[in-house]
C-alpha cells in the first residue's frame, strides 16, 4: 500500500498540481459573521453544479444567493452568497468562486469537506497567489507585498506593502534593468564586431553608465534600514541589576501593568515580551530578569534566557538607579551588554535631582551626556526615551520618494547585483576582456530578475510562498 502511495505521489507532476481545483477558508478560523471559502482552477463548475445546482451557473462578478447542499443526501448545509469570476479575469487568473457562508466553524468545515470529496484539494499556503504569479497576474515582488499587507502590524507597514503591491518596486527596477541590458548589448556587439579592444571613450561611457546603475541600486538598498524597522520592528531589551526599575519602566513604556513590580529583588524570573508602537515603528520590548548570580534554580534559568534576549536585541536599555551610586552589580550587567548597541537610562529621577554627571561611577560607562533621565513612576522623561529609541535607528535620507525596501530577500539581491556591477566596473578598469565583464552583468541582471520573479527557481518560490497564510 505504501509503495502505491509513493508511486501516486511521484507521478503527480507540478503541472498536474497546478491544474487541480484548490479550496481553502479565506477568513480566519473561529466563529464570525461570515466565513469565506475560496476555490480556484480546475473544474470548479463540476463541483458547483453538484453543491449548488439551483444557483449554478452564476453570472460572473454578480452576487447570488445559493443553497449549498450535499448532493448525496440532499441535506441543506447552508445558504451562502456566491461570487464567481471567469478566467482570466480573477485574482488567480483561473476560474474562481467565493462562497460567503455563515461563519460557523462547523458549517465551513462541512462545506470544505464536501468540495474536497468532490475533487478539490486543500490549497497550500499562498497557493492562490502563486497561481496569480504563474498566470502573470502579478510579479513576485507584488505577490510578496500581498503577504506583507496581510501581515502588516502598523499603518506605515501597510502603506509600504500597498505601494509594492501596486508594482512600485518593479517600476523602480525596470529602468536599471533596461540600462544594464543596453550596456550588455553594446559589450556583446563589441565582442562580435570589433577585433581590437573596446575604444577608450566607449569603455569610459560604459563605466559611467554602470556606476549610475550601481548608485541607483545603492539608494534603494539604503532604504532597507528604515524599511526593515517598519516591517519587522525593533527588538529592545531592558537590562540592569535587580530593583533599578526595569519592570516599572516596562509597564510605563507599554502604558500597562504587565510586569509584576515589587521591591523584592529577583521578582522578574522570566523574560516578558510585549509589542507596542512608537510613531510607526513596532517595538518588541523584553523585560529581563536581573542579571545576577543566584542560587535559585528557576531564577537561574530566567537569567540565562535574559542573556539570550539581550544578545538578540537590536537595542538594549541599560537601566541604573538615580539615587544610588554605581555598584559592582551594575558593572557586571554593563560588562554583559557593552558590546550591544545600548542606551543608558537613569531611572527614579523623581527621587533624585542628580544630573547624570553627578551619579558617582557613571562616567565609567559612558559619555554621561547621552544618558537619558526618566521616572517610571511619574512618567517624566518617557517621551525622550521613546525618541531616543527611534532616534537610534534614524532613517537614512533617500531619494526614493518614501518608497522603502522592507524585505531582507530583496535587500540581499540588490546588494548582490550592486556588487556584481562594481566588480564589472573594476574589470573594465583593469582592461579585462568583455567576456568577463559580461558574466558579471548577466549575474547582476539575474539577481534583479529574482526580485520580480523572472529568474526564480521553483525551490525559491516554494520557500517564499510557504511564508504565506493558507487561503491567500
Ligand atoms: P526591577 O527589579 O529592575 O524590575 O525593578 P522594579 O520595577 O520591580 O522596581 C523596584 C522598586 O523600585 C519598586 O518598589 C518600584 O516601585 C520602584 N521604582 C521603580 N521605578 C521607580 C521610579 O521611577 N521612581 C520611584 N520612586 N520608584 C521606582
Amino acid at each position: 500500500m505504501r509503495a502505491v502511495f509513493f508511486f501516486i505521489f511521484r507521478v503527480e507532476t507540478a503541472d498536474q498540481r497546478m491544474n487541480q481545483t484548490i479550496a481553502a477558508l479565506a477568513t480566519p478560523t473561529g466563529r464570525s459573521g461570515i466565513g469565506v471559502i475560496r476555490m480556484s482552477g480546475g473544474d470548479i463548475s463540476a463541483i458547483m453544479e453538484r453543491i449548488a445546482p439551483k444557483a449554478w451557473p452564476s453570472k460572473p462578478r454578480y452576487a447570488k444567493l445559493a443553497e449549498i447542499s450535499d448532493p448525496e443526501t440532499g441535506e441543506l448545509i447552508d445558504t451562502a452568497i456566491i461570487t464567481s469570476f471567469r478566467a482570466p479575469n480573477s485574482f488567480t487568473g483561473e476560474d474562481v468562486v467565493e462562497l460567503s457562508c455563515h461563519g460557523s466553524p462547523v458549517v465551513l468545515r462541512r462545506i470544505l469537506d464536501l468540495v474536497f470529496r468532490l475533487g478539490a484539494r486543500p490549497a497550500a499556503a499562498g497557493e492562490f497567489t502563486l497561481r496569480a504569479l504563474s498566470n502573470n497576474k502579478m510579479d513576485l515582488s507584488e505577490a510578496e507585498a500581498v503577504r506583507d499587507l496581510i501581515d502588516a502590524g502598523t499603518t506605515a507597514a501597510a502603506r509600504q506593502a500597498i505601494r509594492q503591491m501596486r508594482g512600485e518596486f518593479s517600476h523602480r527596477l525596470t529602468p536599471i534593468k533596461d540600462e544594464l541590458l543596453d550596456v550588455i548589448v553594446v559589450l556583446e556587439s563589441a565582442l562580435e564586431f570589433v577585433e581590437d579592444d573596446l575604444p577608450v571613450a566607449a569603455a569610459e561611457e560604459i563605466k559611467s553608465r554602470l556606476a549610475a546603475c550601481e548608485k541607483d541600486l545603492g539608494k534603494l538598498a539604503a532604504t532597507f534600514d528604515s524599511g526593515r524597522l517598519i516591517r519587522d520592528g525593533i527588538r529592545v531589551a531592558l537590562a540592569g541589576r535587580p530593583n533599578v526599575g526595569k519592570s516599572s519602566l516596562f509597564n510605563a513604556l507599554l502604558g500597562d501593568e504587565r510586569a509584576i513590580v515589587t521591591e523584592i529583588a529577583g521578582t522578574t524570573r522570566d523574560e516578558i515580551r510585549e509589542r507596542f508602537v512608537i510613531g510607526d515603528v513596532p517595538i518588541y520590548l523584553t523585560d529581563t530578569a536581573g542579571l545576577r548570580d543566584t542560587g535559585d534554580a528557576i531564577e537561574r534559568i530566567g537569567v540565562e534566557r535574559s542573556r539570550r534576549a539581550i544578545a538578540d536585541s537590536d537595542l538594549c536599555l541599560f537601566v541604573i538607579d538615580a539615587v544610588e551610586k554605581i555598584s559592582n552589580a551594575d558593572r557586571e550587567v554593563f560588562f554583559e551588554i557593552k558590546d550591544i548597541p545600548h542606551l543608558i537610562v537613569i531611572n527614579k529621577i523623581d527621587k533624585s535631582h542628580a544630573s547624570a554627571a553627578e551619579i558617582r561611577g557613571l562616567e565609567e560607562f559612558a559619555d554621561t551626556a547621552t544618558a537619558i533621565r526618566v521616572s517610571a513612576l511619574t512618567g517624566e522623561g518617557l517621551d525622550d526615551l521613546k525618541s531616543a529609541i527611534i532616534g537610534h535607528f534614524r532613517p537614512i535620507e533617500s531619494n526614493t520618494e518614501g518608497f522603502l525596501v522592507t524585505d531582507a530577500r530583496h535587500y540581499d539581491l540588490l546588494n548582490r547585483a550592486a556588487a556584481e556591477i562594481d566588480a564589472a566596473i573594476e574589470s573594465l578598469e583593469a582592461g579585462m576582456s568583455e567576456e568577463i565583464v559580461l558574466v558579471g552583468l548577466h549575474n547582476a541582471l539575474g539577481y534583479l530578475g529574482s526580485i520580480t520573479g523572472e529568474t526564480s527557481t521553483e525551490e525559491m518560490l516554494s520557500r517564499i510562498f510557504s511564508t504565506f497564510c493558507i487561503g491567500k
